[in-house]
């Protein structure tokens, strides 16, 4: 039983979720009245999931954590990047994962291969992860003080969008392999972003992709969008990513309590 809200969650293991978490999605719009109720629900369950990510922001804050939440279409690369990342980085920094899919634990698996500690969170019929969800996963790891902790969301560019986990930012990819048009078809990903990777660079020769024009269809949305360009399969573009992430454990470090702060630098 959770004990954070009193629902039906069990202890032990990854993390499944059925439809009772899940938000009602408005797809019938005939009658204004469910309409009215449907917005009410949405309204109500993003107040809830507002509550369960402040909680989540004081517990990272308290071990000072850097928490990036990673939101892509499915295919991006967003496990493959973390998997490398993971790989290269984890001797510089304390890290651990989140892995979020509606089914199966492979992403999860691929983290522990690259020796770094993962919970899968399954979310079943739900296309987001949501904070309460995180929380739970939280529970299940420990939590690296002082370094990043990745969150790898449910791979969509719309629902992820609305949900905040208590992380520091939202990171978005974007692989060359797909519309360079995504932040005009997707804004509010883009708009919640703070920083946009172009993923699948050296792909490139072989697509009709527009590194140039794809950024600049992101600031349209934000201006202040940062963009870093890499490919996660040759290790081109790394460094600024690598450079990004340990800039935000630092800081994270800085504004961790005093004693938080202490044991972070002692690991
Ligand atoms: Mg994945």
């Amino acid at each position: 039983m959770c004990t954070t809200c009193g629902c039906g969650h069990a202890d032990g293991g990854d993390v499944t979720f059925d439809g009772a978490h899940g938000h009602v999605h408005a797809h019938d719009h005939a009658d204004n009245a469910a309409s009215t109720r449907l917005i009410r629900l949405e309204a109500d369950l993003l107040a809830k999931n507002a509550g369960f990510a402040e909680a989540n922001r004081r517990l990272f804050a308290d071990h000072g954590v850097f928490v990036v939440n990673l939101v892509s279409s499915p295919g991006s690369g967003k496990t493959s990047l973390l998997a490398r990342t993971a790989g290269e980085l984890r001797h510089r920094l304390p890290l651990a994962v989140i892995e979020g899919d509606q089914q199966t634990s492979h992403d999860a698996d691929r983290m522990r291969a690259a020796g770094v500690p993962a919970v899968q969170i399954n979310t079943g019929r739900i296309c987001h992860l949501d904070a309460h969800m995180v929380g739970h996963a939280v529970e299940r790891l420990h939590l690296p003080r002082g370094g990043v902790l990745f969150i790898e969301n449910v791979g969509n560019l719309v629902c992820p969008a609305d949900f905040d986990l208590g992380e520091h930012h939202k990171v978005v990819l974007v692989s060359v392999t797909e519309g360079e048009d995504k932040p005009l078809k997707y804004p509010n990903m883009f708009a919640a972003a703070d920083l946009m990777i172009v993923n699948k660079t050296d792909l490139l020769p072989h697509v009709e992709f527009d590194v140039g024009r794809c950024v600049a269809y992101a600031r349209r949305i934000k201006p202040d969008l940062a963009a870093i360009e890499l490919s996660a399969t040759t290790g081109q573009g790394l460094a600024p990513w690598y450079a990004w992430l340990e800039a935000g454990a630092a800081r994270a470090r800085r504004a961790a309590s005093p004693a938080a702060a202490a044991v972070a630098e002692a690991t």
